[in-house]
């Protein structure tokens, strides 16, 4: 008798494909669009890779085991996974979403799924109590939709406590772990009924592939996926299931070390001069922590704070040197990015609910003391200019903002 698996082992074992012959040691990849059949009649396990491709499944039986659902779904992109969860709603039906959300779902659920008669309706779910909770839905709520934890907040959701209020309502708990991977957190086994990963982010970690994974708790939901999967075609391709796959093999040791440093640049960063309000779930001061620690067994990747100045936090961003200045997050690359400029733009600035001045920090992989010398430097040179930088165009003469893409 052997143990069950230990995380690390479960991180890089595959699951065989079907049928291989040759037990390759790596995945194959299956760049097929199609399966020749024995004959006209009886169609084997394969026919067509929108419908199945063997790659696909290795890459969705490995999520859905390391989230512990029964099935799992792989898509073109996080924003075509988040698409495939509403879809399973239908007009006059309601969706309560946490109101600090990722601007591409917030866009999503606002601008596609409202116009189609789907109501969503935004309340604070993370400060809610029990009976708060049970006030933010209604009986038309069918899909009750969290991250966990936010980006760029990093504000942590009582998953336990919402999966009971969307239970009592008849409603499905989708929970977007974008920001913490099944190597933190396995929103199932607090009672959610979905996760969603942008697996672009930390799931495969090397910034080249866009892709989204919606993993179910039970087949009856997992069956409904399954068939708008194939029928509405946002599937993903087999050669980014291939580097997604090989990607995620190194997700323990990729994350413990990415966790570890954010840990270590959040702690200086709080004692520096002229960093604000740094938020990192590590931090004693972060007010989700015990919650957070009792449902997720790491911190994640993500730094944030603030400079008091949205110019200073333009001038301190472009100075850094060892973070490229980009959208999206958890590659083995450091990134910075200024979120009510770039990811959350799309949100209007009525209804952000994000500082202006807000910097957020992915930490790689690098040497962390690189990382440190550098933010203590830019920090430096961004706090010595006193005064925010004059505008070299004079505001009249600017051309208007550009429409959020
Ligand atoms: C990036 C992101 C998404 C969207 O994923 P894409 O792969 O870019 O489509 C959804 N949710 C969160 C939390 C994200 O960070």
């Amino acid at each position: 008798m052997t143990t069950p698996a230990r995380p690390h082992t479960r991180v890089v074992a595959l699951p065989d494909v079907a049928g291989d012959p040759w037990h390759a040691s790596a995945p194959p990849l299956y760049q097929t669009a199609t399966f020749a059949q024995e004959s006209a009649e009886g169609f084997g396990r394969y026919d067509y890779a929108r419908s199945g491709n063997p790659t696909r499944e290795t890459l969705e039986r490995h999520c859905a085991e390391l989230d512990g659902g029964c099935r799992a779904f792989a898509y073109a992109s996080g924003v075509a996974a988040i698409a495939a969860v509403a879809g399973l709603l239908k007009p006059g039906d309601e969706i309560v979403a946490h109101d600090d959300l990722y601007g591409g779902s917030h866009r999503l659920f606002s601008r596609v799924f409202e116009p189609r008669g789907i109501s969503v309706r935004y309340a604070n779910l993370v400060d809610a109590d029990d009976s708060a909770l049970q006030a933010a839905l209604s009986p038309r709520t069918r899909l009750v939709f969290v991250e966990s934890v936010t980006n760029p907040l990093l504000r942590v959701p009582d998953l336990a406590a919402l999966a009971r209020a969307a239970r009592r309502a008849g409603a499905l708990l989708a929970v977007d772990a974008t920001a913490m991977s099944p190597w933190f957190q396995r929103p199932i086994e607090h009672g959610a009924d979905l996760v969603v990963h942008s697996a672009t982010k930390l799931l495969n970690g090397h910034g080249d592939v866009t892709a989204g994974i919606v993993v179910a708790r039970e087949e009856g939901v997992a069956a409904r996926l399954a068939f708008h999967h194939n029928a509405e075609g946002a599937v993903l391709g087999p050669f980014d299931a291939w580097l997604l796959l090989r990607g995620m093999r190194t997700l323990g040791v990729r994350l413990d070390r990415q966790a570890a440093s954010a840990a270590r640049v959040a702690e200086v960063l709080s004692a520096l001069p002229g960093a604000t309000r740094v938020r990192h779930l590590s931090l004693a001061d972060h007010p989700d922590r015990a919650r957070h620690q009792r449902q997720a067994s790491g911190a994640g990747v993500l730094v944030a704070f603030e400079t008091g100045n949205v110019e200073r936090s333009v001038a301190l961003v472009e100075s850094l040197k060892r973070f490229a200045i980009a959208v999206s997050f958890g590659s083995i690359a450091s990134t910075a990015s200024l979120p009510c400029r770039m990811s959350h733009a799309s949100i209007p600035a009525a209804e952000r609910t994000l500082p202006e001045d807000l910097i957020r920090l992915s930490i790689g992989l690098e040497d962390p003391q690189d990382l440190i010398e550098d933010l203590s430097r830019a920090l430096r040179r961004s706090s010595e200019s006193s005064s925010p930088r004059p505008s070299p165009i004079p505001q009249s003469a600017r051309p208007p903002a550009l429409s959020p893409t």
